[in-house]
Formats: structure tokens, sequence, C-alpha cells
């Protein structure tokens, strides 16, 4: 069975009550009638309950950025899987680029995070990607291997259908330089194979992988067009709705 592909807007710190609620529903009028592929809109925390009003009975669904790993308590400015839960999300993305370099985060928090959230019966998005330093000293699969491995610990088989990797390059993330096809290929077949190991090899072959960094109307294409790519999580180019529509009808092709 081919995989569906999978494209989800990662609207970062971007977007007001106004602009979000616009968004969504420039995004939900874009997607009637299309079932083929599936959509996600992953909104700042303050908006997701605006923007799941936009979206809900549709097809395009919630995603959260992040999630913190435990059900409540006194975790001041944090939220758990159990609240986005009950904002109508089906996703959260887990390990994005700009939280492990920017806020810090580890593989074994990551982990908890996916873990738990898992648990929680949210859809995770785990993000993996090297930086161009890494690329260039030939170290990108170790660090694959480092982040699926350590992001993946004490996922169990029947938890690991509600998962999602996102390959994204960290020196292709808002820079406006996306990884080839053949780049991405060739990581995502790594990333599969790998996830064989991690996981059994019937989860890797149903397992969708994305691709992430600089995808735009004019790349998405041909980066999609890859037998282990399917789909796209998308930064920049998920703000507009033409952009990210013209991403979603690329992921049909
Ligand atoms: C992202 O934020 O996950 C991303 C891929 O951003 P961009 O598309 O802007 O590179």
């Amino acid at each position: 069975m081919p995989r569906t592909k999978f494209i989800a807007g990662n609207w970062k710190m971007f977007t007001t009550a106004q602009s979000g609620r616009e968004l969504a529903a420039a995004v939900v009028k874009g997607c009637a009638g299309w079932s083929r592929v599936r959509v996600a809109v992953c909104p700042p925390f303050p908006y997701l309950n605006v923007v799941g009003e936009v979206i809900r009975g549709t097809p395009v669904a919630l995603g959260a950025q992040n999630v913190y790993p435990a059900d409540e308590g006194a975790f001041t400015g944090e939220v758990s899987p159990a609240m986005l839960k009950d904002v109508g999300c089906r996703y959260v993305i887990v390990g994005h680029s700009e939280r492990r370099h920017i806020l810090g985060e580890t593989d074994p928090l990551i982990s908890s995070k996916v873990q738990v959230a898992l648990t929680s019966g949210l859809d995770v998005i785990l993000c993996v990607g090297e930086t161009i330093f890494q690329r260039k000293s030939g170290q990108t699969e170790a660090v694959l291997d480092t982040q699926l491995t350590g992001g993946l610990r004490g996922v169990k088989g029947d938890q690991a259908e509600r998962l999602t990797i996102a390959y994204e390059p960290v020196w292709a993330i808002g820079t406006g330089v996306n990884a080839t096809p053949d780049q991405a290929q060739e990581s995502h077949l790594f990333i599969r194979r790998r996830c064989a190991d991690l996981l059994g090899p019937e989860i890797a072959a149903n397992l969708t992988i994305q691709y992430g960094g600089s995808v735009k109307p004019e790349n998405a294409a041909s980066i999609m067009a890859q037998p282990d790519v399917d789909g796209a999580l998308v930064g920049g180019a998920s703000l507009k709705a033409d952009s990210f529509l013209a991403i979603v009808r690329a992921a049909m092709a």
C-alpha cells in the first residue's frame, strides 16, 4: 500500500488570532474536496483554540509545536498532552531543531515527550536533522542515528503507528536553501532503515517520513517524488495559504 502523503504547516511564533483564523479558513477552503493528502496546521499555543474552531469538522487537523512530558503539575509555562487533546489537537511536533538548538532540548527530554505524547493519544511528529558542520564533516548519519535512537527510546510497536518522522536538515530550515531531492532521499532511506531496526520492518515500511527545510511550491514536487519522502513539514511557506495549498497540491501529484 502506498503511504499517504502528509503536509503539516509549522506556523512557529507567527500570526495573530485574526490572521491565524483567516489563514486556517483559507487552508480549509483550499483543501475542500481533497482527501488524498493528510493536512495539519500547527499554530502557536494561544491560537490553538481559535484555529481549532475554524477547522473543526474539516479534514484539516490541528497540531501543537511543543508539549511537556507530564499530565499536569507545577510546571510554570508548560502545556500538557491532556491540554492539547482538550483543545482538539491530533498532532504535536517534538524535537524541532529550534527547540534543540535555541532552547537546549536534549534527546532524553525529547524521548520523554515522545513517549508521554503517544501514551496520551497524540500523534507525534519527531524532528531530526544535522547541522551544516555535521553534514560537511560526514556526520549526518551518525547524528540521525543518535537522534532516532535517543528520541524513540521506549516507543512500543503499537504506539509507533501514530509516529511521523520529519527529516529537517538544520541548514535548510528558514534559509531558503533546501536539500536536493537526492540528499533528501538518501537521508530518508537511512531513517527508514534505522527505524526498521528500532521499531520493526513493518512499522518502518508504513512510517510517514516528512522532509522539512525551505519547502516551497517550486521545489515541493521534486522532493516529494522521492520514494521515501512522504510529505513535508513546512515553516515559512505555510504562513501564506496560496503557497501552503500549492505544496498540498504537489503532494497529490
Ligand atoms: C520548519 O520550521 O519546520 C521548517 C521546515 O521551516 P522552513 O520551511 O521555513 O524552512
